[in-house]
């Protein structure tokens, strides 16, 4: 994917660089001079420029980007009216960053696709964990959904997913089955242990000591799952 990043603070260049590791093409943006050379060697295109100048936009072909991350959050000035000229070049999809609930607010208003404010989401998401320390992860996929991790508890090894009739009983889905598999040498003997995802399982599958759940979750049933006995 060609992916354009404003804005290289912590969040933007953090992005940048997780969007190259990924193997995107990715471009990259910010008035200061410093900055933009981090990136230089590591991407093809590290501009110094103002973003709030529609021209730069364009000549960098914004327009034809798939996504475009406005990691504008100090200066909201900015950060909008570059949102806005992304708008009239008709950018296919916009994820601009917020510094608080008002900035927030006036990008979704605009018509911004996505808006994120990293801070917020990523301390609610260490909340999350601490207030149910049974998932090894979970996150919101919608407002009453969650995809939960959790370690597949003792009475439920041996048992086929089938006979936990789990969708009735807790109108809970499995969507998947981290499982640690051994990796054999020539002689026949362990040498190492290999994490297979296993998904969507077969609800034939019998389950196995330390597999980890992969489930969707309603936000109901929540505290329930987050009860179950290792
Ligand atoms: P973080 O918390 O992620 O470090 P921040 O919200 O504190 O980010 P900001 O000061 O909002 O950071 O700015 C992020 C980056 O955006 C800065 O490096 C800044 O130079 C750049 N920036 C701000 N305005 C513009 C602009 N008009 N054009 C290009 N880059 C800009």
């Amino acid at each position: 994917m060609q992916v354009m990043v404003i804005g290289l603070g912590r969040f933007g260049s953090s992005l940048a660089e997780a969007l190259i590791e990924r193997g995107h093409e990715v471009i990259v943006i910010d008035k200061d001079e410093n900055l933009v050379q981090r990136f230089v060697g590591k991407t093809d295109t590290a501009v110094v420029a103002d973003a709030t100048n529609d021209t730069v936009l364009r000549s960098l072909g914004a327009g034809e980007v798939d996504v475009v991350v406005v990691a504008i959050g100090d200066d909201v000035e900015a950060s909008v009216l570059v949102c806005i000229s992304l708008m009239d070049l008709g950018v296919k999809k916009i994820i601009a960053k917020a510094e608080d609930e008002r900035h927030a607010k006036i990008l979704t208003r605009l018509g911004v696709n996505q808006v994120v404010q990293p801070e917020r989401d990523s301390a609610r998401h260490v909340a999350d964990l601490i207030s149910y320390p049974s998932f090894s992860d979970w996150f919101l996929v919608s407002e009453n959904h969650s995809i939960v991790e959790i370690k597949v508890p003792k009475d439920f090894v041996g048992k086929r997913i089938r006979d936990l009739d789990l969708r009735r009983r807790y109108n809970v889905l499995v969507i998947g089955i981290r499982r640690k598999e051994p990796v054999f040498d020539r002689k026949g003997e362990i040498t190492d242990l290999k994490e297979v995802f296993i998904a969507p399982p077969d609800p034939d599958e019998e389950l196995q000591e330390g597999d980890t759940f992969v489930l969707l979750v309603p936000s109901d049933s929540l505290e329930e799952v987050a009860r179950w006995k290792d």
